[in-house]
């Protein structure tokens, strides 16, 4: 942390602000300029005793930390990327992935219908929901437990891995139960209780950012994943929210890029709901792997007239095959594997 003083601070205000760091455990080291003084304080700033308390000094200017609030998660930490096993599959590291699926599970037929649409077009790892976090409570809010079976049992029928939303600690066992891989909700990116009880359940996690979260918030998400034991975490840009209403959320292109420069985690693009609306999708999800990204995560549906949650933004399954033809060669030029 570097500590820097108001100007003409007298040096009894000084002495007393370096007796306070001496005692919150750091060693100070000063430099006096020509008008300020600055204290480097050395010591490890992820230990709870924190420097930012000395703002309450009247003398202060301000408090500067060095190190992020976040390790595990960082570059720094470990330098290569990360390899996410989900269920068979491997995602990062080279290896891209195309994450598709219904929004919601609405039926067995429906379920049963858009994995074969997709597995047949190449897709291997499936996501729908089984608890949907829903805007109004009259909206549908998912089968439930009963979704959940169906996909579980599916998943083992098509060989595919499976990716389910969690949204209340009371579910995360049977949630853990039946998939491959949960993902925690944009709206729950900041739900610390409920992260670190979704990193005990032994699976894979996929972390969407919130819609007004920060990237060093969102990483911040993924250090509490990793600081209480999860498998394994994939960020996800889902968009996030801007002034702008001719889309759903704004993807943020730039954080995809930022995000696997500042941490070693496979990060996965959501163009759906960033776009919100069906033509978006594909281009999103191009520019998604032009910036780098490990996989795209896409909402895809045998009849989307007829679906209950986020109709506009979803493909057609049985069109699916095009959608992989489309982004294949993007996916080599960037230098990965599909699949
Ligand atoms: C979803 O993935 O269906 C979903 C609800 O997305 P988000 O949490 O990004 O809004
Ligand atoms: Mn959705």
């Amino acid at each position: 942390m570097i500590i820097v003083f108001k100007a003409h601070t007298s040096p009894k205000q000084i002495e007393e602000v370096k007796k306070h760091i001496i005692d919150l455990g750091y060693q100070p080291r000063i430099i006096h300029g020509v008008e300020r003084t600055v204290i480097g304080a050395v010591g490890d700033e992820l230990s709870h005793r924190s420097l930012e308390a000395l703002m309450t000094f009247s003398c202060i200017e301000n408090v500067v930390p060095i190190q992020k609030r976040y390790k595990l998660v960082s570059r720094q930490f470990q330098q290569q990327d990360s390899v996410v096993k989900i269920g068979a599959f491997a995602l990062g590291g080279g290896q891209f992935q195309v994450i598709a699926g219904p929004c919601a599970i609405e039926s067995r037929a429906q379920l049963r219908q858009a994995m074969q649409d997709l597995t047949q077009a190449g897709v291997r790892i499936i996501r729908a929901g089984a608890y949907k976090p829903r805007t109004s409570p009259y909206d549908f809010q998912g089968l439930g437990e009963a979704g959940l079976r169906m996909l579980g049992e599916l998943g083992k029928e098509f060989g595919v891995a499976t990716v389910t939303e969690v949204v209340a600690v009371r579910d995360i066992e049977v949630v853990a139960g039946a998939v491959d891989m949960l993902q925690i909700g944009a709206r729950n990116c900041q739900n610390y209780n409920l992260l670190e009880v979704v990193a005990g359940a032994g699976k894979p996690v996929l972390l969407k950012r919130g819609p007004a979260t920060t990237i060093e918030e969102w990483l911040s998400s993924a250090e509490y994943l990793m600081a209480h034991g999860c498998k394994g975490v994939v960020l996800c840009e889902r968009g996030i929210r801007t002034f702008e209403r001719a889309t759903r959320n704004t993807l943020d292109i730039s954080a995809v890029v930022v995000a696997k420069n500042e941490s070693h985690l496979p990060v996965v693009v959501d163009p759906s709901h960033a776009a919100g609306i069906k033509s978006l999708v594909v281009p999103l999800a191009k520019a998604g792997i032009a910036v780098g990204a490990d996989g795209v995560m896409i909402e895809a549906h045998p009849d989307p007239v007829s679906a209950l949650s986020d109709a506009a933004q979803q493909l057609v399954s049985s069109e699916f095959g095009q959608v992989m033809t489309e982004l294949r060669p993007h996916v080599a030029l960037a230098g990965k594997t599909m699949g």
